[in-house]
């Protein structure tokens, strides 16, 4: 976009479903931006659909029939007069090509251009142009493209892995999600791996392009919040560390990072805005870095679209993301510059996931029976579904993000396991259990931690088989719901004064005490 371009925002479509459909739809409301819903046949009455102005159904469950159908997409942006197209992230929001079908059906795509879209998706052409910006990459080394077997020749390969040492990480030029990476120890692997990994990307990404990275041991996940305007403004929104990963899947953030201090923010920030403006970026974006126990940082990708772990920037900032997407979409510059941007207390983001640790945490499908979310100060919901929707195998398990905000991290850690406790959800088993697991390790909340931890301090772990919590809450959520004073609207009687009355915690008793306070 030029400088001088204004492009007037008055309706968003919003091409996504579930919290972050919803979290986008809130910031447009506010902004008194009109709201397009689309969703599948089985979003209907989704809460994203009910917070838009019109909902435009597209297909089929399945995302492909339906959240992907780029061609269905823009024509019901067209449809219904929206001006700009939202993609959240996941589904489309890193698709070049619908970037650029967007743009070429005269509407606004909420995000980076195509160009930047492309170069930042393939992580070789990423880590090239970062290099040459002086960002300092993860040692690594490039592979030639495999055949149509997926074969390479094994004189490169080995010749390529002692350029970078072992352990090594063998990974998708294309890949995400945490899909499409191999550790290897040794040279007698190295072969098979990249060609396994090749198979898979192949399957995976539709494109079998891999190349070789250093393993850092124990390395810390620490990403920079980026922002870029169509003037060649570029701030960073400071940290987010995301080393409490899963199969290399995040699952709770927050920020500051405990093993960032101000000089280390200063430089790797510097970084970040290199990263940014090397690529001319526009809107919000991520760059994420492994950082090592020396304090030695290396770029690993960008992530060009708004992040899932977004609210931990915008409690310790004390700013709006989505809003300044719009904003920036519209021609306008951004709303803050660096000196105006400041860190605030700690906050905490824990993904709540339709799923079953006891069963490997397999997606737990079915329909939601009682939801009850907690609340409070500094306690924040990005949910996409309430009591009676159905969780779907053709979607994320993500069903909620529960972030928290407190004065340091011991108290935003205290906070966010007040509201776990507090958090039922009946139907579909969830990792709830296991997030207050984590948040109630030690080392945890000693600081201490790098990418490898749950593994390690975690390994096999099992919720607890005495206890059904979700039951314990849904039925102190009925016991007040039926509680007699309150069905008749009086609450304590006139002649109770003075009498101590149980609350449905104490009226749990025992239950409780050996299920939760353990
Ligand atoms: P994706 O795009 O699939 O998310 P990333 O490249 O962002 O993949 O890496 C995801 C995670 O995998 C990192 O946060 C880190 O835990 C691990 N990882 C990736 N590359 C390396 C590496 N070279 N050394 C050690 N761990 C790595």
């Amino acid at each position: 976009m030029s400088p001088t371009e204004k492009r007037n925002i008055g309706r968003v479509l919003v091409a996504n479903r579930g919290e972050i459909a919803v979290r986008i739809m809130r910031a447009c409301r506010e902004a008194g931006v009109g709201v397009v819903a689309v969703v599948s046949e089985a979003d209907t009455a989704a809460m994203h659909a009910e917070l838009a102005d019109r909902v435009v159904v597209l297909g089929p469950p399945e995302p492909g029939a339906s959240y992907l159908r780029q061609d269905l997409i823009i024509a019901a942006a067209r449809e219904t007069g929206a001006d700009a197209i939202h993609p959240g992230y996941g589904f489309l929001a890193e698709n070049a090509g619908f970037a650029r079908a967007v743009t070429d059906a005269g509407l606004v795509f909420i995000g980076p251009s195509a160009e930047v879209i492309e170069s930042m998706g393939e992580k070789t052409a990423a880590r090239a142009v970062m290099e040459q910006a002086g960002v300092p990459v993860v040692p690594g080394a490039l592979l030639p493209v495999p055949d149509a077997e997926g074969s390479l020749p094994a004189t490169d390969v080995q010749a390529a892995a002692e350029i970078v040492g072992y352990p090594l990480m063998v990974k998708a030029a294309f890949g995400g999600g945490g899909k499409g990476m191999r550790l290897v120890e040794d040279p007698a692997g190295v072969q098979s791996a990249c060609e396994a990994a090749t198979r898979e990307a192949r399957k995976a990404f539709g494109d079998g392009k891999v190349y070789l990275e250093k393993y850092l041991q124990r390395p810390r996940h620490v990403e920079f919040q980026i922002f870029g305007d169509s003037h060649g403004n570029y701030v960073h929104l400071f940290e987010r560390e995301c080393s409490i990963q899963r199969r290399h899947q995040k699952i709770i953030e927050e920020s500051p990072s405990p093993a960032v201090d101000d000089a280390l923010r200063a430089r790797m920030g510097q970084a970040a805005v290199a990263a940014a403006s090397a690529v001319a970026y526009e809107g919000a974006g991520t760059v994420e870095f492994l950082l090592d126990d020396t304090g030695e940082f290396y770029f690993l990708e960008m992530n060009t679209r708004l992040q899932v772990e977004h609210p931990v920037t915008e409690w310790i900032t004390g700013q709006d993301l989505v809003r300044a997407q719009l904003t920036v979409a519209a021609g306008e510059p951004l709303p803050w510059t660096q000196d105006e941007l400041r860190v605030t207390g700690h906050s905490i983001e824990c993904r709540v996931c339709a799923e079953d640790p006891a069963q490997d945490f397999m997606p737990s499908l079915g329909r939601l029976l009682t939801v009850r979310e907690p609340a409070g100060p500094g306690v924040r919901m990005d949910s996409g579904v309430r009591a009676g929707d159905e969780i779907s195998m053709h979607y994320d398990p993500l069903i909620a993000k529960l972030s928290v905000h407190g004065a340091d991290r011991g108290a935003a850690i205290d906070r966010a396991m007040s509201a776990l406790r507090d958090y039922a959800v009946l139907g579909p088993d969830t990792n709830i259990e296991y997030l207050l697991a984590v948040l109630d390790d030690q080392v945890f909340r000693s600081g201490d931690l790098h990418t490898g931890f749950l593994a390690e301090r975690l390994p096999g772990w099992r919720p607890d088989g005495d206890l059904d919590r979700d039951l314990v809450l849904a039925a102190a959520a009925l016991q007040e719901q039926t509680r007699p004073a309150a069905a008749a609207g009086g609450g304590v009687r006139g002649d109770d004064h003075g009498e101590i009355l149980d609350g449905p915690w104490e009226r749990l008793g025992a239950f409780r005490l050996r299920g939760l306070e353990s």
